[in-house]
């Protein structure tokens, strides 16, 4: 059997004995898929923006108008469909509009030319916002920002309640008046001439006394929440880091394969050194889920498994 018959396993473990014949193949069989995958990526372009898909609709025709068939496929399909737990088919354009706002293909490539020309990366209000390589972030991650704001407060007498559950908002004339609360089994009230909520917008709607009108409440209830799990794991030596001497340069790696539940890592280590102890490495290796569903259901032996 010549090389060329060879399947992709087959010619791997030749490589690991040290075949340089079969790694030439290898590399033969990924240049060409490389460079039929380019001329797709091209192709559909073209077409997109020759043809664009009339009346958007959904975020698939959202992200096809903008980045073509074969890039959507590569990139956003999967990945929307892991995070969201939805297909793009059933998310709206206006989804797109909202979260990726103006960025297409011919910004991410003139972003990575100027790139090449000035070296540094983008920063600051002007900047794309998916484009943004450079910002300033709390020293302990951004917990320190919510530790400020309960200095502040304090200093200016406003109290403070922990581990409390919201249940009821007394609403008086379509404002809120007064807010009742359990913490330690036992219900409380206070009075309030101002209310800012950041509880989910379903549960809000719940709380209020009383009751929002039905229409409001049949829209809250459907509302849809995706839950998030990451999984830390601290390493003290990385392979990759000691074959090339340098230390992975990225916040975040998302990976887009369907056939992996991992959605995304972070490494902790590049959003700030103060986060981690010495020359560890801390990455966390997030999953989106739902509560309730087979990822969010599994004991901690089996998620680490
Ligand atoms: C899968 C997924 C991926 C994401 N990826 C990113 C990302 O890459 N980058 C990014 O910037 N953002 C991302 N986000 C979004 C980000 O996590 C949210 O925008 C952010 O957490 C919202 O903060 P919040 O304070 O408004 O709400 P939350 O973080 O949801 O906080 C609400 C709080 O209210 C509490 N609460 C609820 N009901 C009551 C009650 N009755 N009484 C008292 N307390 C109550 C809850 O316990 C909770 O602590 C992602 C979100 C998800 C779900």
């Amino acid at each position: 059997m010549t090389l060329t018959e060879l399947n992709i396993e087959q010619l791997i473990d030749l490589c690991k004995a040290n075949n340089q014949q079969a790694q030439l193949e290898v590399y033969n069989r990924y240049f060409k898929a490389m460079y039929n995958t380019s001329l797709r990526i091209v192709k559909d372009l073209i077409k997109a923006k020759i043809k664009p898909i009339k009346n958007e609709k959904s975020l698939e025709d959202f992200y096809i108008n903008r980045f073509g068939e074969e890039l959507y496929k590569t990139f956003f399909k999967d990945y929307t469909k892991k995070v969201w737990g939805l297909s793009c088919k059933d998310l709206s354009a206006d989804w797109g509009r909202q979260r990726v706002k103006s960025l297409d293909i011919r910004s991410i490539i003139w972003h990575s030319i100027k790139k090449l020309i000035y070296s540094t990366g983008t920063y600051g209000s002007k900047a794309q916002r998916s484009l943004i390589e450079k910002f300033l972030y709390p020293a302990k991650g951004p917990g320190m920002m919510w530790d400020k704001v309960e200095e502040k407060c304090l200093e200016n007498g406003v109290q403070i309640i922990k581990q409390a559950w919201v249940n009821h908002i007394g609403l008086k004339s379509n404002s809120a008046y007064k807010v009742s609360y359990v913490k330690d089994d036992a219900t409380h009230e206070i009075k309030c001439s101002a209310l800012i909520s950041t509880m989910p917008l379903k549960h809000l709607i719940r709380s209020l006394s009383p009751s929002a009108p039905k229409h409001v409440r049949s829209i809250s209830d459907k509302l849809q929440y995706r839950d998030f799990i990451i999984v830390g794991l601290s390493f003290t030596k990385l392979k990759f880091k000691e074959e090339r001497n340098e230390f992975i340069k990225d916040n975040w790696l998302y990976i887009q394969d369907k056939g992996v539940k991992i959605g995304r890592l972070q490494v902790f280590n590049n959003w700030s050194p103060h986060m981690v102890n010495g020359d560890h490495c801390w990455i966390g290796a997030e999953y989106f889920c739902s509560k309730g569903d087979s990822i969010w259901n599994l004991d901690q032996k089996e998620m680490i498994r």
